[in-house]
C-alpha cells in the first residue's frame, strides 16, 4: 500500500494509469463466460468399431464376397441372384440374365459400394461399363465407365441418371476399383401415396465430393421427365411394384461389384 500511496503522491499520472488498467482488468475478468455453460454431455455418442475391411460395426453387409443370400434377382418372381461371385471377393454382372435387388427393403441409408469397369474396354458413351446403383428402385446413381469416354454430361459415371451432372469426374481407370459413398434421403410420401418432402442424395466417389445433396426431382427416367405423381412409379406407369429395394443393373456390360455395405439413418 505504501508503494501506492508514494505512486499517487509523486507520480500522479501513473498512478490514474494504473487505477484505470486495474479496473479494467476486474471489469474484464468479470465478463469472461464459463466455458462449461455450453458443454453438453448427454447423449453420448455409441462407439463404432470397425473390421479388418474397414467395415463400421453397426454397418449391414450387403456383400463380403463370400455369398448373394442378401440378393435376389430382380424379375420379381423371386429367383436367385445369378450374378458370378469371383475369387477376389467381387461379383460381376451376367449379362442378360437382370438386375439384382436386395431382399429386404430401405430407407435413409448410407450406402459404400465399390465398382470396377470392365477389363476389356469397348463400347462408347453409354456403351461402355454400364450400369447403376438404383434406390429404393428408382432412383438411379450412374456407373460407367467415364474414364476417357464422353456422353451426355447428366448421364457420365455419378450423374444422378439425367437429373444431375456431377460435379467433376472422378472416375479412375478400368484397372482400378472405384468406391462410391452415397447418403440417400428418402422422399416423404402422405397416406394417399403423394409427395411430400422430396429425397435428397449425396454423393462421394473416390472420396470426392460429386453429388452436394441435391433435391431429387422424381424417378430417374430413360424418357422423359422424372415422374413426380402419386408414389413416383418408375418406368412407363405399367409397373406395378412398389417395394423399395436397392437395385444393381445389369445393361448388358461385366461391371464388377464388392464391398457393400448400408448404415440405416
Ligand atoms: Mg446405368
Amino acid at each position: 500500500m505504501n508503494y501506492l500511496k508514494s505512486l499517487k503522491q509523486f507520480f500522479p499520472f501513473l498512478y490514474i494509469l494504473f487505477c484505470t488498467g486495474l479496473e479494467l482488468a476486474i471489469a474484464q475478468k468479470k465478463q469472461i463466460p464459463d466455458p462449461e455453460e455450453t458443454e453438453v454431455w448427454d447423449p453420448e455418442p455409441s462407439t463404432v468399431s470397425f473390421d479388418e475391411n474397414n467395415v463400421p460395426s453397426d454397418a449391414i453387409i450387403l456383400f463380403d464376397g463370400t455369398d448373394l443370400s442378401k440378393w435376389q434377382s430382380a424379375k420379381g418372381d423371386g429367383s436367385p441372384a445369378f450374378w458370378t461371385i469371383n475369387d477376389d471377393r467381387s461379383m460381376t454382372v451376367s449379362p442378360g440374365n437382370g438386375g439384382i435387388e436386395t431382399i429386404e427393403e430401405h430407407g435413409s441409408i448410407q450406402l459404400h459400394l465399390e465398382w470396377k469397369s470392365p477389363q476389356v474396354v469397348k463400347g462408347e458413351g453409354q456403351g461402355r461399363g454400364n450400369s447403376g446403383v438404383f434406390f429404393q428402385r428408382r432412383y438411379e446413381v450412374q456407373i460407367l465407365d467415364s474414364y476417357n469416354n464422353r456422353t451426355y454430361s447428366n448421364g457420365q459415371a455419378a450423374s444422378i441418371y439425367k437429373q444431375y451432372i456431377p460435379l467433376v469426374n472422378a472416375t479412375k481407370s478400368p484397372e482400378e476399383w472405384q468406391v462410391y459413398d452415397i447418403i440417400f434421403i428418402q422422399p416423404i410420401f402422405d397416406s394417399e401415396g403423394y409427395l411430400e418432402t422430396n429425397g435428397r442424395i449425396t454423393v462421394f466417389h473416390n472420396g470426392v465430393l460429386v453429388q452436394d445433396n441435391i433435391q431429387l426431382l422424381g424417378t430417374t427416367e430413360y424418357i422423359g421427365s422424372p415422374k413426380t405423381g402419386r408414389d413416383q412409379m418408375p418406368g412407363d406407369g405399367s409397373e406395378t411394384r412398389l417395394d423399395r429395394k436397392l437395385y444393381l443393373q445389369d445393361h448388358g456390360d461385366l461391371v464388377s461389384f464388392r464391398n457393400i455395405w448400408i448404415r440405416k439413418l
